[in-house]
Parts: C-alpha cells; structure tokens; sequence
C-alpha cells in the first residue's frame, strides 16, 4: 500500500519528495534543450504562492481575479495588435486551440464540417477533430516548410468551418503566409473562422519585430484573424498551467460562451473547458506583465535570440554531418544528419550522455529541435558541443 494509516511528519515528507523527484531533470542544468517550457520567473511564483484560493471556475466570487484574468488577455491583444479582445487564461495551447475550434464549430453549424490546417499544425487540432468530429483537411507543406496558397484556395468549401494558421510552428518556429491566406479566406467568404495558433510565438515575434526583425504578419492586424492562441506558460515565463484564448471583440456572440447558472457567485459565461480553475497562475501573469512591461519582455527574447545565433553558428563545426533544416527565425533550430546515420541516432547518444531535445522522427527530414529557452546559457551550448564533437567521432571515426 501507498498510503500508510499514522501521518508522517513535514520534514520526514519533504525529503521523501526530495529523494523521489531526483530522478527529474532540471532547468537549471542548462541540459534541457528541446522544451517549449522552462523555469518560471520567481516573481511569479511568489505572486502565485500569495493567492492560491483564487478560482476561476466561479468568478462571480472572485471578481477581482475575474477582472486580472480579462486585463491579462487584453495585454496579450495589444501585443499581438489588437486591445479590443475578448477571452481567457487556459490550462495551454491545447486548450486555447480546442476552444478556438468550438467556437469556430457553434458559429457555423454544418452537418459535415471541415477545417482547414497546415501540415505543421499542433497536434491539439487533432485532438479537437476527435472531439467534434470535423474533417482536418491537411495543406501540405513544401521543402521550404510553407504551404501553397493555391492548395488552401482550391480546398477551401461550403463545408470549411475553420482555416488555422501558425505564427511560430512546433518543430521549426516558422511563420504561416497569414496576411496572404487571410486574403484568400476574404476573398472565399468573410464568415469563415481563421485562428492563429502562436502558443509559442505569440511571446516571441512581437518582441522580435520591435528588435528590427521582419515577419509575414500573422497577429489581429490581419483583419481575416478572428482569434489566437498565446502561451504565457512558454515564452511568457509564467508558472504551468496557463494559455491565452484571445478572440476579436466583433466576433463575440451570445451563446458562444457556456452558460453556468448555478454558481455561488452568480451565472457567468466562459469558453473554458475545465471548470475549476487556478486563478493563482493568472494573478502571477497579470503582476509578472506589469513588472516586465514591454522592455522586459523584449530583453528575454534578445537574450534567447543572441544565444539561438551562438548555436547556430556552433552547428557550422560539424556541417559534413549535421546541419540546420531551416535557418532559424525564432529560438526553434531544427536540426538534420547530412549523412547516412539516422538523426534518432545521434538523438539517441545525446540521450545517453544526458541531453534532452526534442526528436521529431517523422517530419521529412527527421529533425531534433533545440527551443533556446532561457534557462539555456552559453556555457551549457559549449558543454553540449563537446558531448556532440565526442559523438560524432564515435559515429565517423
Ligand atoms: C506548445 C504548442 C501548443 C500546445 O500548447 P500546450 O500548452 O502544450 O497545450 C500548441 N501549438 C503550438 C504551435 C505550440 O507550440
């Protein structure tokens, strides 16, 4: 049996937890290299431990929380071009993309609906597919990553419900043409639903173009984008478990959220999925916005940008066996074999020697990603170099 009958006291209970968690890995090591997520700012973490009753499952008693949570989608808007948004904090990506696909659903009723997604696209729209039963129609991708516009024009029906876009994909951070095939959408029919789904972008490509970069734009700026996804627990630096369900103000319609009348605080309306939430994570989101405001944010991301042109230059050593698939525009290097060795090969001896990336072994090319998170440091590159030259040498003598 796990649980024994006589309590146990805190000190005796904490080690144990100390003893149990050795087995995971940490940030700090600098050795987690293939994660969206990383060490949450300790700001956060103390605002979220001060307010940890707050639930946002019922709002009407907890209005003020209430109120945090539809500023912090708000700020989110305004970074990604629009303050006049409606929406809420979710447990992720997944949800926010889920909920981004309901909504999509009840606003155009079809018996045999469709929705349109790039081949790049999270696997949460799958899962969104499972649940309510659309067609995913995919666009697939060319060498360059990019979809062909003329695919989305000549899929495009009278049964799409939803084309998705993607500022910032899983595996390689690339940017989805989102101006042109917010066009191309207009143009078919202005009804139809366009989500963006920048889960990890949306906490960096505003805060790369203020640093001079340049991308397609792919935020509320395009006027076809009815709602996006932003993740504050990626790039955010928040604490997990929070996503952003950002939608223009114009498409809000009654019955679009779900009605709860039963609640101690009153009948509300909310999209979420779950029901019970944390209001803590959205307290230390709204206080960690404040407290970083716009320049804060920007530091993060230059301090991840210059690091991602460090590795990046770092692959060059070792160009007759491995390579980038793409040059990066994000903190996400996607990275291939240039010869005959399987990449799950090397991903396999990095494993073995402690390094963790992420493998994504049935793209074409198979690649392991590396997502320059903050926690990841020029020492840590270095060190992760030399295991990597010692591998290669074991592999090519
Ligand atoms: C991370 C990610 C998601 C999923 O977000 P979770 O927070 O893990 O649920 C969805 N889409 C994209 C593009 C992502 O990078």
């Amino acid at each position: 049996m796990i649980l024994q009958e006589e309590p146990i006291d805190q000190t005796a209970v904490i080690q144990a937890l100390r003893d149990l968690l050795d087995k995971d890995e940490q940030y700090q090591s600098g050795r987690i290299l293939g994660s969206m997520c990383t060490y949450p700012n300790e700001f956060a973490q103390r605002l979220a431990s001060m307010f940890p009753e707050k639930n946002l499952g019922d709002p009407g008693l907890f209005p003020g929380t209430a109120r945090l949570e539809d500023e912090a989608i708000k700020m989110m808007g305004e970074i990604l071009g629009s303050g006049s948004v409606v929406g809420n904090m979710t447990t992720g990506g997944s949800e926010a993309n889920i909920i981004a696909m309901r909504v999509a659903r009840n606003l155009r009723p079809l018996p045999d609906p469709e929705v349109i997604l790039p081949e790049t696209a999270h696997a949460s729209f799958f899962k969104a597919a499972d649940f309510m039963g659309f067609k995913p129609r995919i666009l697939e991708v060319d060498d360059n990553f990019m979809i062909d516009l003329g695919d989305l024009e000549s899929t495009l029906n009278h049964n799409t419900i939803a084309v998705v876009g993607i500022a910032g994909t899983t595996a390689l951070g690339l940017v989805d043409p989102i101006d042109q095939m917010g066009k191309i959408i207009n143009d078919f029919d202005p009804g139809i639903y366009f989500h963006i789904d920048a889960a990890f972008g949306g906490f960096v490509l505003p805060f790369m173009r203020d640093m001079g970069h340049s991308f397609h734009p792919y935020d509320f700026s395009v006027n076809a984008v009815k709602s996006m996804t932003s993740d504050p627990h990626k790039m955010g630096t928040n604490l997990i478990p929070s996503g952003g369900f950002i939608m223009r103000e114009s498409v809000y319609r009654d019955g679009l959220g779900f009605d709860i009348p039963y609640l101690a605080g009153g009948a509300i309306k909310h999209f979420n999925i779950m029901g019970t939430r944390p209001g803590s994570v959205v307290v230390a989101f709204w206080g960690l916005m404040k407290h970083l405001g716009r320049k804060g944010f920007r530091e993060i991301v230059s301090g991840c940008w210059e690091n991602t042109k460090y590795f990046r230059e770092r692959i060059r050593e070792h160009e007759s066996y491995l390579n980038v698939v793409v040059e990066p525009i994000i903190n996400v290097i996607g990275i291939k074999s240039e010869t005959r060795t399987p990449i799950t090969e090397v991903d396999r001896l990095l494993r073995k020697k402690g390094w963790y990336l992420g493998l994504f072994k049935n793209m074409e090319p198979p690649l392991i990603r590396v997502v320059v998170m903050p926690h990841i440091t020029r020492n840590a590159i270095d060190a992760f170099f030399d295991d990597l030259e010692s591998i290669l040498k074991e592999l090519h003598g």
